[in-house]
């Protein structure tokens, strides 16, 4: 049996990205950039105040403390029109333009009117050349590159795009995922099982995870352990990038997932990894006029899907849809209580991380086992546990994946 480290270069190795496109900024949180981004402004695009107060010449206060004659008032998207010369002061509110000739603000809160008429302002206080100004391009140059190829775009992203006058993103278009639920057991989450019967959790919860892995998800609904259904759904999913099944992948008499597969022309790439929970895993390459088709065969415990679409299929959505920084997963913890662990396989255990002192603590969860989704909702991380038969002590260093 592979490792998991081997299915996931098994895996990386399929990859094909998709080609680029171009989308509204509005449309783009979640994608990821095709190109280099430049912005075709300075930013700011003028010195502006940072603070609500006076522009001065900073010079005139040297003192520390002096009486300025006032020349205009500028708000933000205003224009100063007079040049600030010696003895002079022009109000400024924040973000408006600098007017020329001054090289500091002063606070506001700093400065009192002198008369009624409002001309002449006090100041106590002596200024700094350059204080509480920022300088045209001191964020941003015009032409210089803000976001790179590869990055995923984010709220902060958008809002960057937007200041860099990036109206039309180049992305590469969305990896189409084909999401299948497989078992006779199945019903859906709006119907009460009846006898023999599950909810198919896997569905619902598998389109989550497509989503949130920057796929588009097609839905194939639930196929029966059936040759003929089955086929006829495996063929409507093999015109997308991914097709993810659930169940059907193990040894059981009905578990037909793999022989259709291999009939609907689907290559076996590896079968079963050395993982808890997740070792049925099947994986498989269908080749399409465009591209191939990844095939990822999940084992149907809920918690086995998620884990396994965790390791091998975000990843891989990712990659396809054009991400080249993975994220990073991986912490390191102390056990906050003692675990005794037996397996024949590394095992990925549910348990939840707090932070003590600067150091995660890691709590392993009353996991029930494969079936147990309702104990995993309550994990926030997984324990990497080695094969064998150990007792963990109480402050030992692990290792967690981040879900
Ligand atoms: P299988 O891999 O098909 O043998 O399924 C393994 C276990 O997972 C069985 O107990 C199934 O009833 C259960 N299971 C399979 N598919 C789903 C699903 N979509 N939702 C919830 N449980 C499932
Ligand atoms: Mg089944």
């Amino acid at each position: 049996m592979i490792t998991v480290a081997e299915a996931q270069e098994a895996i990386w190795q399929a990859i094909q990205s998709r080609s680029p496109t171009c989308v509204d900024l509005g449309e783009a949180l979640g994608r990821i950039l095709s190109q280099d981004v430049a912005s075709d402004i300075d930013s700011p695009p003028h010195d502006k105040s940072l603070v609500d107060g006076y522009a001065v010449i900073a010079a005139d206060l040297d003192g520390g403390s002096a009486q300025l004659a006032m020349l205009e008032e500028v708000t933000a998207g205003q224009v100063p029109r007079h040049r600030v010369v010696s003895g002079k002061t022009t109000r400024i509110m924040t973000g408006a333009p600098l007017p020329a000739g001054a090289d500091a603000v002063v606070m506001i809160e700093d400065t009192h009117v002198e008369s009624d008429v409002d001309s002449h302002i006090a100041f106590q206080t002596s200024a700094r050349p350059g204080q509480h100004i920022m300088r045209r391009g001191a964020s941003i140059r015009r032409g210089q590159k803000v976001l790179h190829s590869g990055r995923r775009i984010r709220p902060i992203e958008i809002g960057l795009l937007a200041e860099a006058g990036v109206s039309q993103v180049p992305v590469y278009a969305q990896p189409s995922v084909a999401v299948l639920a497989t078992g006779n057991e199945l019903t859906p989450s709006d119907t009460v099982p009846t006898a023999g019967q599950i909810r198919n959790s896997n569905g619902p919860m598998m389109q989550a995870l497509v989503h949130r892995a920057g796929g588009r998800t097609v839905d194939l609904g639930i196929a029966r352990d059936d040759p003929e259904d089955l086929s006829r759904r495996i063929d409507a999913g093999l015109d997308c990038d991914v097709l993810v099944l659930s169940g059907g992948v193990s040894a059981g008499v009905l578990d037909l997932v793999p022989r259709i597969l291999a009939e609907r022309g689907v290559r076996q790439v590896f079968h079963k990894v050395r993982l808890k929970p997740g070792k049925p895993l099947w994986f498989g390459i269908s080749p399409r006029n465009d591209g191939d088709t990844l095939v990822f065969g999940l084992p149907g415990n809920p918690v086995s899907t998620l884990v396994c679409f965790e390791l091998f299929v975000r990843p891989a959505v990712a990659r396809i849809g054009g991400c080249t920084h993975d994220e990073e997963r991986l912490q390191s913890g102390q056990l906050a209580s003692e675990l005794r662990h037996r397996s024949d396989r590394p095992t990925y255990f549910p348990a939840r991380c707090s932070l003590a002192d600067g150091t995660w603590l890691i709590e392993p969860l009353n996991w029930q086992g494969s079936a147990d989704l309702a104990t995993l909702a309550q994990a926030d991380c997984l324990l990497q546990l080695p094969a064998g038969d150990h007792t963990f002590a109480a402050g030992e260093a692990v290792r967690v994946f981040m879900l």
